[in-house]
């Protein structure tokens, strides 16, 4: 049995992927040493070191042709103790850990290692609620706790808050979305802005609480973030530092009112405008929420095939997009934001934005129009953090095994970013033979351009070129000084490389400092 998901088809691994399978230096009979240890730390059911399991874990979506990201296995402890004892074996026998909460990182790697021979840590079955204070609207969790989970618990606790998913948040933990700097579409949409204390356990067993976690008798470490002195939590995110065991986090108190937007826009150049338009309002608040612009193409791969669309040669061309989009009844962009609060205060602001948008030229719709539409309904779940599912049909883009991997740079909130970014994305993208499939989510200041780049994973040079493609994308983005605000574990030695020499030696030398063995998660953000 494999925790990773359903076991895969039991089709061999090739010579290279299982010499690649072992831990770096480590010969094979040292390695089932350890794995006995493991099994007695943990039990002989929750150590996975077979094929099988092996093929289960690296379901990546990401493209992999050389086996540089095969893992040795698995372990999945059931609590903090056994997290200790696991990391007090691995620094004597070396054997890098690769943590995960619920290993659906869509888009990043899902469960796999950012090298070959780590062993995944993954501790979906430490998944308890530990807290939730109803007065104060804030949780405790643990690594394994789901997005639906704490949905259930809300609804069956009838308690008046809402928790803000990523997108496929029914199975994807709050732990591993937090850490990773995820976003969602609420008010409360940016994850670790809204994040509050964490305990963490560093290589050497240390068990570190930070903010106010650690005062004796205190009751405000979900409470108050910065405690005293420098500022740790930050150092834990996106990094290989320590291991998260537990996260707190701040949810949002449920609205009397809740009324969500589209607008329609039908030109792909009304992205500029649209964005000027959003981001007064994002910075007085009178858009609240983590606005989505989604591209035509990004929403139609949620709910169709490939083929369902074009059968031509070639990328899907423009007037193909927009004529599918027409009778969708969406634009070549749609922007999606929503207002909270009394019907009153709703009221008093909808005319404010309606009339800003509609002078770009797009219209302004409401459930009034667009009710029962998917596309509607699916960004009207999320901004008001509901559980959809759809975004997982952008890897069956492509019909056969999906491959769909993110690249996500960040720039200015400005109309003339968005459209520079549209512009090389697409000249890269269709050179490739790619879709351009793209999303603009924007928060305050800034917005995060998320694109997509779906392939055939069944396809060797399909898979070549995706990964090439990629490369040249975060290379010319970088030139432009648009860098990744994450990345999959396939690129993330290219992304560090352009945050310059001096954040990667600070980094390098925290690492050497706190885990002097590189035990946890090498390579990760391109941290040995
Ligand atoms: P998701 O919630 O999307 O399934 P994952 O579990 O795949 O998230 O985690 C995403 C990434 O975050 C992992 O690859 C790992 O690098 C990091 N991570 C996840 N959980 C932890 C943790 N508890 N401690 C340290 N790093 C973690």
């Amino acid at each position: 049995m494999a925790i990773g998901g359903a076991v895969a088809s039991t089709a061999a691994l090739t010579p290279l992927v299982r010499a690649r399978m072992m831990p770096q230096d480590m010969d094979r009979d040292v390695f089932a040493g350890v794995v006995r240890e493991l099994r007695a730390i943990v039990g002989d059911e929750w150590v996975f070191a077979d094929e099988a399991s092996t093929i289960s874990y690296r379901k990546s979506g990401i493209p992999d042709l050389r086996g540089e990201h095969v893992p040795s296995g698995a372990v999945a402890p059931a609590n903090v103790e056994q997290v200790q004892a696991i990391l007090a074996l691995a620094n004597r026998y070396r054997l890098p850990l690769w943590p995960i909460s619920t290993g659906k990182n869509m888009g990043y790697g899902m469960a796999t290692p950012a090298s070959s021979g780590q062993m995944i840590l993954d501790l979906k079955r430490m998944n308890r609620i530990l807290d939730f204070d109803a007065e104060l609207g804030t949780i405790l969790v643990e690594p394994g706790v789901t997005y639906q989970q704490i949905h259930d618990y809300i609804e069956d606790n009838d308690l008046p808050y809402w928790v803000d998913v990523p997108t496929v948040g029914p199975i994807v933990s709050m732990m591993g979305n937090t850490l990773e700097r995820g976003v969602g579409y609420t008010p409360y949409g940016d994850h670790f802005f809204m994040q509050c204390g964490m305990e963490v356990v560093l290589a050497d067993g240390t068990i570190l609480k930070t903010g106010m976690g650690s005062i004796e008798n205190g009751n405000t470490w979900q409470a108050f973030k910065w405690g005293y002195g420098p500022y740790l939590d930050g150092i834990f995110t996106q990094s290989n530092f320590g291991i998260v065991t537990k996260l707190g986090m701040w949810l949002m108190p449920k609205p009397p009112a809740y009324k969500p937007f589209m607008v329609r826009s039908p030109n792909v150049e009304d992205v500029a405008a649209i964005t000027d338009t959003i981001r007064p309002f994002r910075m007085n608040n009178l858009i609240p929420n983590g606005v989505l612009i989604m591209g035509a193409l990004y929403q139609m791969s949620m709910f169709n095939r490939r083929a369902d669309l074009w059968d031509g040669e070639g990328v899907i061309p423009l007037d193909v997009i927009q004529r599918h989009a027409r009778a969708n009844d969406i634009g070549m962009w749609n922007t999606f934001y929503a207002l909270y609060g009394t019907d009153e205060i709703i009221a008093a602001i909808e005319p404010i934005l309606t009339a800003a948008f509609e002078a770009t030229g797009a219209d302004v719709l409401t459930e009034a129009e667009m009710g029962g539409n998917p596309y509607f309904e699916h960004n009207k779940t999320l901004m008001r953090g509901g559980m959809t599912l759809e975004e997982k049909g952008l890897v069956r883009w492509w019909g056969r095994s999906g491959g769909a991997v993110a690249f996500a740079p960040v720039a200015p909130a400005k109309g003339g970013e968005t459209i520079g970014q549209t512009q090389l994305a697409t000249e890269i993208m269709n050179k490739w033979g790619f879709d351009y499939a793209p999303a603009y989510a924007v928060g305050g200041r800034e917005l995060h351009h998320i694109i997509f780049l779906m392939f055939d994973k069944g396809d060797d040079e399909h898979s070549a070129k995706a990964e090439q493609c990629m490369e040249e994308m975060i290379t010319r983005f970088g030139e432009r000084g648009w860098a990744a605000y994450r990345s999959s574990v396939s690129t993330m030695d290219l992304v560090a490389d352009q945050y310059g020499a001096a954040n990667r030696e600070v980094n390098a030398r925290i690492k050497q400092a706190l885990d002097p063995n590189h035990i946890i998660a090498p390579g990760k953000q391109g941290i040995a």
